[in-house]
């Protein structure tokens, strides 16, 4: 008899295992590394945040799920170029719990310090990125049935709907909800460390902007869909990042939501065209992998409309881009 698990532990328990084992990026892309000008305009838009916020000395410049360190590189080397006062009073901290990936991090990111989690890192006025960092957060599911919400369980690589509390709604049968809990708890805590300390956070991820029932948990290895439910460990698993929710928590904290706004709106209001432009000019050779990555990230057809960008102040700031 297998004890059935509750869908979050599971998750939680399968991407601490994937994470601490794999290399996330056989399994999938994301935009630093389909270009370099995805880090680049971060950088640059860290450093127009951090003048509005009074240039503070130190500044703590802080990355939620680094992966390879590839945004974080390229967002250094443009602000030493575009902002060397921001250069010289940011402190790079990087909140990562697979030790395999902050190997990987160590090596381009040299001074950089980690912490497990935002609670750890120091305070301080703050700058914040998360790519694709919310959506390997544990959610949990309920699936409506015979007119009642059961809790979603996973138990010999299935799910098991067993009875919960959740009240009961006049949702239809079949429905599934979705909820971000420590998504959402991490939302708050962020939000009110912005308010309390001052800041700004950029939030980069895909989902949906309002509210929807769906089952959205899925998991890739080399690229393609398998089960999420068997082999905990072996593919990453996600889901949709829920926005409408996230914006909603960082309010109740006080804090002021900027967006969400498309990725590829987002990008071409920071200058992607024109960084691209100047990179291709400098680099012929490249000048069609630029192009090509630059289209990747912004069309609506590949990133540009499913991915969403979100950002969270504390303080009088009004962030580049929407
Ligand atoms: N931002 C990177 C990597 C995205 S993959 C990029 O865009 O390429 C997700 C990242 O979040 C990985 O670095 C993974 O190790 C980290 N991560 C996943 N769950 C985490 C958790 N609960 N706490 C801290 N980091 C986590």
């Amino acid at each position: 008899m297998i004890e059935p698990e509750r869908l979050d532990h599971f998750m939680a328990r399968a991407n601490a295992a994937y994470y601490a084992s794999h290399d996330p990026f056989a399994d999938f892309t994301t935009a630093p590394e389909i270009s370099q000008v995805f880090g680049e305009l971060l950088g640059a838009w860290a450093a127009s945040v951090w003048a509005q916020m009074g240039a503070p000395d130190p500044v703590l410049l802080i990355e939620a799920g680094p992966g390879r360190g590839t945004l974080m590189a390229d967002a250094l080397r443009t602000v030493a170029r575009v902002a060397p006062d921001f250069a010289a009073a940011l402190r790079v901290h990087l909140i990562e719990t697979s030790p395999r990936l902050r190997a990987e991090q160590a090596a381009r990111l040299p001074s950089a310090m980690w912490h497990d989690r935002l609670e750890d890192v120091p305070a301080g006025p703050a700058i914040v990125l998360a790519n694709e960092f919310l959506d390997a957060l544990p959610i949990r599911q309920f699936e409506h049935v015979a007119g009642a919400w059961a809790e979603r369980h996973v138990a010999g690589g299935r799910f098991v709907a067993l009875p919960c509390a959740h009240a009961s709604d006049a949702a239809p049968d079949g429905a599934v909800l979705e909820l971000g809990e420590a998504a959402l708890a991490w939302m708050a805590s962020l939000a009110a460390r912005l308010v309390r300390e001052g800041g700004a956070a950029l939030i980069l991820d895909y989902g949906f902007t309002q509210a929807q029932y769906g089952d959205t948990l899925q998991a890739l290895r080399h690229g393609r869909p398998v089960s999420p439910l068997v082999e905990a460990g072996t593919a990453d698993l996600t889901a949709h990042v829920d926005f409408a929710a996230l914006a909603a928590t960082a309010r109740a904290k006080g804090a002021t939501v900027w967006g969400p706004v498309a990725q590829g709106d987002f990008l071409r209001a920071l200058g992607l065209e024109a960084r691209v432009e100047r990179l291709a000019a400098l680099h012929p050779a490249r000048a069609a992998a630029l192009v090509a990555g630059a289209d990747r990230l912004a069309s609506p057809a590949q990133m540009g409309a499913l991915f969403k960008v979100l950002a969270v102040t504390g303080s009088r700031i009004m962030p580049p881009g929407f």
